[in-house]
């Protein structure tokens, strides 16, 4: 059994006071001083709250109030952030899909786009285009191939070019014969060093 703590109550009726058990609170009983029936209640000043406990419960408002605002001030913020980066995000990702990566770039080798020039007053053509060389190495004796396409996208012939050296970094712009007339289009088939 637990010991029974005395509480000091009051009586409804007279407001007379008495020490019930705390476990009693809330039954009925008959008042000592009245002989009225009362509710066992806690008496009023041990109720009262002291200055410290009012500064307590103040300063628990406070904080309550200011972290409140705070959260509400960070979920505006927190929107407002997402508007902000919401659309740019999209638009950043919609262009980088549809470039296809670099064949070459696993040899070290960036190429760019192969054209066609006609060598005026001649009927010879050239199909024209770069290659850089990525790697922090000279490459030697850099030879390129391209497909010749017809106007339909058919393959109708080769063409290649050499180049004895390659810095680091460098470009070289390679100028492959094209025998074949009817080539329309060419395209890099692949790049092989050749020493
Ligand atoms: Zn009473």
């Amino acid at each position: 059994m637990p010991t029974t703590k005395d509480v000091r109550g009051e009586c409804q009726q007279c407001g007379g006071q008495f020490d019930f058990a705390a476990e009693a609170a809330g039954l009925l009983a008959d008042c000592p001083h009245c002989g009225q029936q009362t509710e066992l209640l806690l008496a009023t000043p041990p109720e009262e709250k002291s200055p410290a406990q009012t500064k307590a419960i103040i300063y628990t408002v406070v904080a309550v109030v200011i972290l409140v605002g705070g959260l509400i001030g960070a979920i505006i913020a927190l929107k407002r952030a997402q508007r902000i980066v919401g659309p740019a995000q999209t638009k950043a990702t919609t262009p980088s899909s549809p470039k296809p990566a670099d064949p070459f770039a696993a040899q070290n080798f960036r190429t760019g786009a192969v054209t066609l020039e006609k060598t005026p007053g001649s009927k010879l053509v050239y199909a024209q285009g770069s290659i850089v060389n990525t790697a922090k190495q000279q490459r030697f004796g850099v030879k390129v191939e391209l497909d010749l396409f017809d106007d339909a996208g058919k393959w109708i012939a080769n063409a290649s070019d050499y180049t004895g050296v390659l810095e680091p970094g460098g470009e070289w712009k390679f100028h492959a014969p094209v025998v074949e007339s009817k080539s329309a289009s060419a395209k890099i088939a692949a790049i092989k060093e050749t020493k």
